[in-house]
């Protein structure tokens, strides 16, 4: 009895040192040469004028120095010569580095664009920007957790992955946000946050930002990946629905009728209930958000441990599989992440502001993030064999 209290011990332990560095790799917080801390985007360190740039293969910012070549960088720490994505100097002002010996001129992340605005309007130049910073810290922790990201335009045209960014003409039809068969397509007025806020307010959605569009747009696209054709499609029917559900009725059902009333009691959202298809996306998600901000936060140093408040946790009994090796850390993490969202949403009203996390995680919810996390896990253990 005592060795197996002892094994399992270790093996939380093991998987705790696993968690720590991938969440290392999941970080937000980097550090310039000279101590400074510089952040996601940043071209610059500000304090000792050092020129950065993003390692999307290492998932940190680095100083970049002149290479040998002109047009080429180098890094300490690494032998390798790099150089800038094209679209440092415009209005994307992506900061990502690729190889000097690639012989695309565009980055992982701006290589997935297939469409984008017209520059020469200028309202589309700055809604541009904001795009794609969003889709960068989309493929950024896409890339962190193993998943594949390939472009459909120059790397794999069948099981690849694009982007239009689309402004609907002034005399219609309006351009739909969406997933089809690996082209993600987005009505750039997204971006603009007063049409956008409107939009959220006249749905009643609680939270709509661009990142979030994309989080659950990839989740469809992954869903055609991960699910749909290997040994998840079965388990993804019993827990989520049948996904053969006719889907046009039930986008039809919910224009019509809304959301059953106590759809919080089963969802993590009221537009999960829509379909399958759309409980998926969304759950996909939430389990990228919550990574996200959780690693983020255990960058800088905050731990769910050393917080002052009480949750009531999450059990084994809440989970899709309790018996799964990685089961009890994710409940550690999915605990941790209630503590600290609540923490935040806390301090988002201190400041006026609205909350953090405007969403309540349900029992059923729990197992399906679960789900989605031994998909995610799965994907990358066959991409690192
Ligand atoms: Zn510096
Ligand atoms: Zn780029
Ligand atoms: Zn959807």
């Amino acid at each position: 009895m005592k060795d197996l209290i002892q094994t399992l011990g270790e093996n939380l332990e093991a998987q705790r040192a696993a968690a720590r560095e991938r969440a290392r790799r999941l970080s937000r917080s980097y550090r310039c040469r000279c101590g400074n801390q510089v952040f996601f985007d940043n071209t610059l360190c500000l304090k000792c004028d050092s020129t950065l740039g993003y390692l999307p293969d290492e998932g940190r910012v680095a100083v970049m120095e002149p290479g040998p070549r002109e047009g080429t960088c180098k890094t300490p720490g690494r032998v390798d010569l790099l150089k800038f994505c094209a679209n440092r100097d415009s209005p994307a002002a992506c900061n990502w580095m690729l190889y000097a010996d690639n012989p695309h001129p565009f980055c992982i992340a701006c290589r997935l664009n297939r469409t984008i605005p017209d520059l020469d309007d200028e309202d589309n130049g700055r809604y541009w920007i904001r795009i794609e910073a969003a889709k960068r810290r989309l493929v950024s922790q896409l890339l962190q957790l193993g998943l594949p990201v390939r472009s459909k335009i120059h790397d794999d045209p069948e099981g690849g992955l694009m982007f239009d960014f689309l402004r609907s003409p002034r005399e219609g039809p309006q351009v739909m946000t969406g997933h089809a068969d690996g082209l993600i397509t987005l009505n750039v007025e997204e971006a603009d946050d007063a049409r956008r806020e409107a939009i959220r307010h006249a749905m009643r959605e609680p939270y709509r930002t661009l990142l979030g569009h994309f989080r659950h747009e990839v989740g469809h696209y992954y869903w055609d990946r991960l699910v749909r054709d290997g040994r998840w499609l079965q388990p993804f029917r019993d827990l989520f629905g049948d996904e053969r559900a006719d889907y046009a009725q039930a986008l039809k059902r919910n224009y019509e009728q809304g959301p059953p009333a106590n759809w919080a009691a089963t969802f993590i959202s009221a537009y999960a209930t829509v379909h399958p298809w759309e409980d998926w996306a969304e759950t996909w998600a939430h389990y990228l958000h919550v990574v996200d901000s959780l690693t983020t936060a255990m960058g800088f140093g905050l731990d769910a441990d050393d917080i002052q408040g009480y949750v009531i946790p999450f059990e084994r009994d809440a989970l899709y599989a309790p018996d799964d090796p990685n089961a009890a850390r994710f409940l550690e993490l999915l605990n941790g992440w209630m503590e600290i969202a609540m923490v935040m949403n806390e301090m988002a009203r201190s400041m006026g502001q609205p909350d953090f996390y405007p969403f309540v995680i349900s029992r059923p919810a729990v197992a399906k993030l679960q789900f989605v996390q031994m998909v995610v896990f799965e994907a990358r253990s066959s991409a690192e064999a």
